[in-house]
């Protein structure tokens, strides 16, 4: 914890302090009866189960896909908790669950502090949900009478996915300020599974006000939804690069195929370019691999910055790259090529080098880019648009390697005899 940066910690620490303010502030806000104790150890019982039904699923997530977020499946019973019982307890259950989990899941895994912090952000909510139900027309707990009551539950909701993802987003953009808007966006979409689990969580109310044991069914449910979420961060897994988060070169070929099929049918374009780092092992012997890796890392982003949004980039492998470029001519082919290597040259990296001795920035990058356009004679399938673009790349390694080399079509081949006159020009002026 105290390798964390001064902000994240300063953040955290807040967040902790604030969320036990809270629940001490809620705390004397109703009696409890006996009824409210039984309705604790039901839901507490229907935690347990839920943890360990979809622990067995974790580790097998765990085990496939390596890392990703635990997607907080106890938020129905929270909530729940909340709409049923007074605040005191819900609070209690809040804390035992985030305990049990951390004993069943994420100890040894997960450094302590980010457990309480998570734990400090539900209990926040919780006691903000408290609040306004209290307000609500009806005997609080219990879930509230009347449309009224309805539409209070959906504020409290709403409230309460509220101050959790802001929370949770605050502590992104501190440890991380440099996190770009697309990647705060996606983590936004994941925020729906939120809502349902809010859902759920006040049908479980609702049960358990009229017939706890139909609570089974929502265990049932929630079960079924964790693996569902599994089945798309699987699919998400097998599609992207785990290194650079580009595409896997399967997944590309997918997407190249179809996008090569399309062009065939309205007679449009669609180009292929691969690129290799130049010397790449001479900068992996220098810095070492790790340093090559984030290289890697960096090159990856760089390209994903230049092209536009509907091309799509794939590690080939090693440190070797693809990209499908929809509907481009010859001139925005090259153009789109020369702006990568331009920004691959113009990367500046600190790194931790293994080698004491070596430079601590990784400067003047090159790389080499060989690109085929369809249509052009010769070139009737994806094999031939990658054979033809790989062999232009090897031309671009060959020629002295730095350089964009398109594969030779007469109009290619007229563009690529000006661009050799115009350099020829420039070495004997
Ligand atoms: P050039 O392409 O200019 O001919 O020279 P090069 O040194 O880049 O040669 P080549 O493309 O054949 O070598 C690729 C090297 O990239 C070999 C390997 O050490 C390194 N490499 C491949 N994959 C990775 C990786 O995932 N991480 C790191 N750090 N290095 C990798
Ligand atoms: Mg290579
Ligand atoms: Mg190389």
């Amino acid at each position: 914890m105290w390798t964390t940066p001064r902000p994240v910690l300063s953040y955290v620490l807040a967040v902790d302090l604030l969320a036990v303010a809270a629940t001490a502030a809620t705390a004397g806000l109703l009696p409890i009866t006996g009824a409210d104790w039984t309705r604790l150890a039901i839901l507490i019982g229907c935690s347990i189960v839920h943890v360990e039904l979809s622990r067995s699923i974790e580790r097998v997530r765990k085990l496939a896909a390596g890392s990703g977020p635990f997607v907080d499946g106890l938020t129905p019973w929270h909530f729940a908790a909340v709409l049923v019982l007074p605040a005191p307890l819900a609070s209690a259950l809040v804390v035992f669950t985030q305990t049990y989990v951390w004993l069943r899941v994420w100890r040894g895994r997960r450094p302590l502090y980010k457990w309480v912090f998570s734990a400090a952000t539900v209990l926040l909510a919780t006691q903000a949900s408290a609040i306004v139900l209290a307000a609500a027309p009806g005997a609080h707990p219990g879930i509230p009478l009347g449309w009224l009551g309805i539409a209070l539950v959906l504020v409290a909701a709403v409230l309460r996915w509220l101050i959790n993802y802001a929370l949770i987003l605050g502590a992104i953009l501190v440890s991380s300020p440099d996190l770009r808007a697309a990647q705060i966006v996606s983590e936004f979409s994941e925020q729906v599974i939120e809502a349902g689990a809010l859902g759920l969580g006040l049908a479980a109310a609702g049960l358990l006000e009229f017939d706890p044991r139909l609570l089974v069914g929502i265990i049932l449910g929630l079960v079924a939804m964790h693996r569902g979420v599994l089945l798309t961060q699987f699919r998400h897994a097998s599609r992207t690069d785990g290194k650079t988060g580009l595409y896997t070169p399967t997944w590309w070929h997918q997407i190249a195929e179809s996008a090569l099929r399309r062009a065939v049918a309205t007679r449009t374009s669609v180009a292929v370019l691969m690129l290799d780092l130049d010397h790449f092992k001479r900068l992996n012997d220098t810095f070492g691999h790790l340093a090559g890796d984030e290289v890697l890392r960096a090159v990856a982003d760089a390209i994903t910055e230049t092209v536009r949004s509907y091309d799509a980039a794939c590690r080939w492998g090693g440190e070797e790259f693809a990209i499908l470029l929809p509907e481009v001519n010859v001139t925005e082919l090259r153009a789109i090529a020369e702006r990568i290597r331009n920004q691959v040259k113009a990367l500046v990296l600190d790194v931790a080098a293994t080698d004491q001795t070596a430079p601590p920035q990784v400067t003047g990058l090159t790389i080499s880019i060989g690109g085929a356009l369809y249509p052009s004679p010769g070139i009737t399938g994806l094999d031939d648009l990658q054979l033809a673009a790989d062999t232009a790349l090897y031309g671009a390694k060959e020629a002295g390697r730095d350089r964009v080399h398109l594969a030779s079509s007469p109009e290619v081949a007229a563009a690529h005899e000006e661009d050799e006159v115009s350099r020829q020009d420039r070495r004997h002026p």
